[in-house]
């Protein structure tokens, strides 16, 4: 007789959790695989979180789509851990937990006047451009001619660039119409995006940065006094082609003059957020100059003030934690043992690691918990799973939408999409759930 099935619940069904998922197949252990996620949609920040203007980024969604459709595997959307059903009643019910809910919420900028209205932290303004139903009303103040972008990784990039935009360049996007329009519609002239730090420091990688070279409507500026004319020797050699690139590129962008076009996105560096400016809602921003002593960031006392009605700081995200597991409130993470939480429990991704990384850093985290699985369980499983989660479901008048429920909306989406656009997302939750049953 071979071991009993050892019955799995992967919550959240971002990229962390479907590679933890097809690493389990892959082991070809006797798996029931259970991923279950609030939204009725899968693929987290792939949907909801990368440009959409990189679709070539999203067909990644393919090889998950094979991993939920193997038989072993079942998608439950629609279903809030923490929330409809507790950690207490899944750890009942499965032999196996894997956490992976990823950090959806902003690091806050903490100085005076970051509460204003018209600060926005990215998460929520990606969520927005992206249609994600808790974002979707956010309505930002476009009506401004400069806005502000805090930070220096490429999700300051992805919002500088859907900001500028045109509706021609964005129509193969999945941009929803709302936000499309409110951007051709806006005011801004000039987006900032400041850095702390220097070029050198910047955390951009290069095609993204040099995506800002080819914009129709706008032309990125660079200070050439900013500019150091090597990178220097660092430790990192791929560290240092992609810093030399960078170097090259905005050596390239500091011969662009402002009268080149009718927008501009500028990259100041040596510049951290002093305060926000402004009685009811933001009218400013005052920024100070910083240098580096000795690896040190330090300030200058000169301050730079610029008028803006919009600041978004995208300064990182930070998990939040899940009810019924240990938190560590000073990194933003699972309490977690390099993947394991507790007996039975396991975390993979950005709720594990942090919010750093492309979505295939995550993989490696789905082989290693695959692997403790293997070793913990070797006897198999006790727990009913996927038959006693239903019934919990059933009992609490859950709606949950399965794989294929998911496909209906996918399958509308896409009809919908027009004028090249792969798809036309649906904003509400109602709206998605209206298809999938009552279709
Ligand atoms: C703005 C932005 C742009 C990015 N662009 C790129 C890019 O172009 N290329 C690239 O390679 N990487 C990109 N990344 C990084 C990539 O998206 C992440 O590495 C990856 O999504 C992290 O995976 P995750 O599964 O840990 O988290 P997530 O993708 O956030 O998935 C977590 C899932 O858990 C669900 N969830 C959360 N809480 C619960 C709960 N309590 N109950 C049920 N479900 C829950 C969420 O709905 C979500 O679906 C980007 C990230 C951001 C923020």
């Amino acid at each position: 007789m071979g071991i009993s099935k050892i019955s799995v619940a992967v919550i959240g069904a971002g990229p962390a959790g479907f590679y933890a998922a097809d690493s389990l197949l892959k082991k070809k252990l006797n798996c029931e695989i259970d991923i279950i996620d609030f939204l009725p949609t899968p693929y987290g920040l792939i949907r909801a979180g990368v440009a959409p203007d990189h679709q070539t980024t999203k067909k990644v969604i393919k090889s998950f789509e094979k991993t939920a459709l193997n038989e072993s595997c079942h998608f439950f959307g629609n279903v809030h851990i923490g929330n409809s059903i507790s950690i207490t009643e899944l750890k009942n019910i499965y032999d196996v937990i894997i956490i992976a809910t990823g950090a959806d919420s902003d690091s806050q900028l903490n100085i005076q006047g970051s509460d204003l209205p018209g600060v926005i932290g990215s998460a929520s303004f990606v969520g927005w451009y992206n249609a994600h139903p808790n974002f979707v009303n956010l309505k930002p103040n476009l009506k401004t001619k400069n806005v502000i972008i805090i930070g220096n990784g490429n999700v300051a990039i992805d919002i500088a660039r859907v900001l500028v935009k045109n509706r021609k360049e964005m129509c193969e996007s999945d941009i929803p119409e709302y936000a499309l329009r409110d951007i051709e519609n806006s005011s801004i002239t000039d987006v900032f995006v400041f850095g702390r730090r220097g070029p050198i420091e910047a955390k951009f990688t290069n095609v993204e940065l040099r995506e800002m070279g080819e914009l129709e409507d706008a032309v990125a500026i660079v200070d050439s006094n900013q500019l150091p004319l090597e990178v220097g020797l660092l430790d990192d050699k791929r560290d240092q082609r992609l810093k030399e690139k960078n170097l090259k590129t905005l050596q390239a962008f500091s011969n662009n003059k402002i009268s080149d076009s009718s927008k501009r996105v500028h990259f100041p560096f040596w510049y951290k957020p002093k305060k926000i400016l402004g009685n009811k809602k933001v009218e400013g921003i005052q920024m100070e100059k910083t240098f580096l002593n000795n690896g040190k960031l330090e300030s200058t006392g000169e301050y730079l003030e610029i008028e803006c009605g919009l600041v978004i700081p995208a300064i990182g995200y930070r998990s939040i934690p899940v009810k019924g597991l240990p938190f560590n409130s000073t990194d933003f993470v699972i309490s977690n043992n390099n993947g394991r939480v507790e007996d039975g429990v396991y975390a993979v991704g950005w709720i594990k690691r942090g919010p750093s990384g492309v979505i295939s850093t995550n993989r490696p985290d789905g082989v290693l918990v695959a692997n403790y699985i293997e070793n913990d369980f070797i006897e198999g499983g006790r727990k009913p799973g996927r038959k006693a989660f239903i019934s919990i479901l059933k009992e609490k008048g859950i709606k949950y939408v399965s794989f294929e429920g998911w496909k209906l909306i996918d399958n509308a989406e896409i009809s919908a999409g027009v004028n090249g656009a792969p798809r036309k997302k649906f904003e509400k939750i109602d709206d998605m759930l209206d298809v999938v049953f009552y279709k």
